[in-house]
């Protein structure tokens, strides 16, 4: 599994307190979820040499290859700071410094050209079709991310890349916006023309949605005591979805179910704390057993007459 994306200083501040920079971006929430399966993965993408080493070696001990990482000398990491308001659910972003990325260049690894599945993380439209072209045989799965600030920034580069990728995951306003459409119903049968056979819509703490033609499914968020950050929530759903689709080698829509419950699952760790924390030490039994969770908050059994 090929995954390209930010590896990033966050500052973040929720009700619950306020960090200063620590561990984000989207490949890294993405390549952490999905190391909890067994799949071989790399990340592409860029750092400055003030990004920490010790953060490289936590993605490397994960079996993670950075050979596709490029580290410029003198320059500064990608910075992005939010605030998050007191439901959690919605966030301004303060502050966000492309940095190294303005001028990246991405290089896929050779070993990596003929990947399964190609986790586009959120970053700008062209670098990701220009991961697309690099690849040597056509992946049996693209899946792309990508949030607000790129369709406000990049928006043509985006329909572009749209047409060549399988599944899309963006949140709901993203996905209003993209289209024009209030009901996301509406919008998803939208999105499927413009590229990707399967859209998913994330609605933070109200699930997610799949969609593929008139076929619907749905995945509550699993209802949680404790909050504490959300910060990479969209980017662990994205790689626990895309982690599980490459294990299983398989991309049926019921197939892409299971993905929607693995994500969520993953997701649902990745909020308890603050940035990467709760991911670093996450164990297989917990998963598994959350999973149990989400069986019985979901299943029932109904006579239909
Ligand atoms: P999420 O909460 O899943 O939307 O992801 C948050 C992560 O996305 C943070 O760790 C940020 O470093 C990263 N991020 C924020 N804005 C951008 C952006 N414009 N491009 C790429 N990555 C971003």
């Amino acid at each position: 599994m090929l995954i390209v994306g930010t590896l990033a200083f966050d500052a973040i501040e929720s009700p619950f307190g306020k960090t200063d920079k620590i561990l984000g971006g989207a490949a890294t929430f993405i390549g952490l979820a999905a190391s909890q399966f067994d799949v071989k993965s790399a990340i592409v993408s860029v750092v400055g040499d003030d990004f920490n080493q010790e953060y490289l070696d936590l993605l490397s001990t994960k079996n993670i290859d950075l050979s596709g990482v490029e580290i410029v000398k003198g320059g500064r990491t990608f910075f992005w700071s939010g605030k998050y308001h007191n439901d959690l659910n919605t966030r301004d972003t303060l502050t966000t410094e492309l940095n190294t990325l303005a001028d990246f260049d991405p290089k896929v690894p050779e070993a990596y050209k003929n990947a399964d599945v190609v986790m586009l993380g959120n970053l700008h439209p062209s670098i990701q079709m220009d991961v697309i072209n690099q690849m040597e045989s056509r992946p049996k799965l693209i899946i792309l991310d990508t949030m607000n600030y790129w369709l406000d920034n990049a928006l043509n580069e985006l329909l572009e890349v749209l047409k060549k990728i399988d599944v899309i995951t963006l949140n709901d306003e993203e996905a209003r916006q993209l289209t024009g459409e209030y009901s996301l119903v509406k919008a998803a049968e939208k999105i499927e023309t413009m590229g990707p056979k399967y859209v998913v819509i994330k609605k933070g703490e109200h699930g997610a949605l799949l969609f593929n033609k008139k076929n619907i499914f749905f995945a509550p968020a699993l209802p949680l005591e404790e909050v504490f950050d959300p910060t990479g929530a969209g980017d662990t759903f994205a790689g626990g979805f895309a982690g599980y689709l490459t294990a299983t080698k398989n991309v049926s829509f019921e197939n892409l179910k299971n993905a929607v419950i693995h994500g969520s699952n993953l997701a649902s760790f990745c909020v308890e704390k603050f940035g990467t924390e709760r991911m670093v030490d996450l164990k297989f039994d917990e998963v598994q057993s959350r999973l149990e969770q989400f069986k019985e908050l979901t299943q029932f059994n109904i006579e239909i007459q």
